[in-house]
């Protein structure tokens, strides 16, 4: 490394939907002469599938989290809980300071945070080097969980008891959210469905929000045109710079997709032969369903999911991932299976952007995470929503109410539901709306990486931003 480069150190937190998106900034900022180091943990390095090259200009540190070796999907959650914190400022302390040595001339320009790591700004502080955040959700998913307190303040959360889930009490419409336009609590993040006032992702989602906001600079991978009254809400509360640079795949095509085709950080095997089964099939004919990385279904749901689909008659592709059911258990009935002959491909993972590219699907079945929610609508493709925790009920209600390009399924899941929705969207006058809709937002999301559009100013200025900032 030249003493003078400018080097940012990108810490994500541990999953896989928070490491792709800071890959993708990281990827970006190395395209423009920045070096990176991108720091991972234990965690993902015992998933990690293959061996990373590390390329010039960018390279790979892993430092300890103190999790137990068989943590799990769903005990990622422990990432944000006191010891992976305690942990962590630890081991990335030591590693700030061996990159940080000013007396020697190597200086760290800043770190870029995940947003869900707000803990690294002290460890930063403590060595001297300026703390920005990257986002990994959408800015309407941010700003609900940041008005957690305010709704905890006008005792509108936690619910009373469970029967208040069951009351229609979570349709009340909140109107005074900046940005947010009839907007009903159920849709402001799974976290309100807590009774408890001391829940701790309710308290932590809200804490880390708060904290967020508090740096010089937040990125969002998101575009303006699509989230304008979020981003001006943030924008005019906060004095922090909001920089909406997305959506970050479509920056990489158009930046560096040669030099970093080879770099992936995936904790699951993609099973690439889908996309040759892909090419196979009729532009527009294929559904494809994916609950990402961290979704967990009941054995019951997943026969829900299974039936509809099979009985829709229509060709798909299903990611199936091992530890997507409760209990483990992913095997279908031999009928199911005798059925979907010749016409369904189950996979366990598979590459993501290449498969929502793909001219021959038709829609995407999906959880609703801001990537996969981002993903389709950079590839011009509806959804069928079944959010399941976190921001997802955020992120599916403005894709059905503010950009038309998604239905949801109830939280039960049954299987006739599932069907009409399938039918609807596939077959339908709906579908065809939502098509149209989604194809707009995708030429919307090109022009704004263009120059001259949102994104791309906003990424110029970002970068004069960083080169700025000095560490001490
Ligand atoms: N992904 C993938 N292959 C799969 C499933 C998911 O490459 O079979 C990627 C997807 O493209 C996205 C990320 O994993 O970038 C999942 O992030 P998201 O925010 O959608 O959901 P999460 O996994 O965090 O719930």
């Amino acid at each position: 490394m030249e003493k003078k480069q400018p080097h940012v150190v990108c810490f994500p937190c541990p999953a896989q939907g928070h490491i792709n998106p800071m890959m993708q900034f990281a990827k970006l900022l190395h395209s423009r002469g920045f070096f990176i180091t991108f720091v991972y943990t234990d965690y993902t390095h015992r998933r990690q599938l293959e061996p990373l090259e590390c390329l010039d200009g960018f390279q790979f540190e892993v430092i300890s989290d103190g999790l137990p070796p068989d943590a799990g999907t769903m005990e990622i959650l422990q990432t944000f809980r006191g010891s992976f914190r305690e942990s962590c400022s630890v081991t990335f302390g030591e590693l700030l300071r061996k990159l940080h040595n000013p007396s020697d001339g190597h200086v760290v320009t800043c770190i870029v945070s995940d947003a869900f790591m707000t803990f690294t700004r002290k460890v930063a502080e403590e060595v001297g080097i300026p703390d920005v955040i990257f986002c990994p959700m959408a800015a309407c998913g941010l700003m609900a969980f940041l008005n957690y307190p305010e709704l905890i303040r006008r005792g509108l959360a936690p619910l009373r008891d469970e029967s208040y889930t069951s009351k229609g009490y979570l349709d009340t419409t909140i109107d005074w959210i900046p940005g947010m336009r009839d907007i009903r609590l159920r849709d402001l993040g799974s976290f309100l469905g807590s009774t408890d006032l001391d829940n701790f992702m309710l308290n932590f989602v809200a804490n880390e929000a708060q904290n967020a906001l508090k740096a010089p600079m937040v990125i969002f991978n998101t575009f303006d045109s699509l989230e304008r009254e979020v981003l001006h809400g943030f924008r005019s509360m906060f004095p922090a710079r909001i920089y909406s640079v997305g959506p970050l795949l479509l920056q990489r095509r158009l930046l560096s997709e040669n030099v970093f085709k080879s770099v992936k950080l995936s904790m699951w095997k993609e099973e690439i032969e889908c996309l040759k089964w892909l090419d196979s099939h009729e532009a527009a004919s294929v559904i494809y369903v994916n609950f990402g990385s961290t979704t967990i279904t009941t054995a019951q749901q997943l026969l829900e999911f299974a039936w509809a689909i099979a009985d829709s008659n229509h060709p798909f592709l299903w990611v199936i991932r091992p530890d997507l059911v409760k209990g483990g258990q992913t095997i279908l009935p031999q009928e199911f299976m005798d059925r979907i002959e010749g016409r369904g491909m189950l996979v366990s993972w598979c590459p993501q952007e290449e498969v929502l590219a793909h001219p021959s699907i038709t829609v995407f079945l999906t959880h609703c995470g801001w990537n996969s929610t981002l993903e389709s609508i950079s590839f011009g493709v509806p959804m069928i929503c079944w959010p399941f925790f976190g921001d997802q009920q955020t992120n599916c209600r403005y894709a059905c109410n503010e950009w038309g390009v998604g239905m949801e399924i109830d939280s039960n899941a049954k299987r006739e539901e599932i069907g009409v929705l399938i039918k609807e969207v596939v077959e339908g006058e709906k579908g065809k709306d939502m098509k149209k809709a989604a194809l707009n937002w995708k030429e919307s999301a090109e022009i704004g990486i263009k120059e001259g559009g949102s994104s791309h100013t906003n990424i110029e200025l970002l970068i004069q931003e960083l080169l700025q900032l000095k560490g001490n």
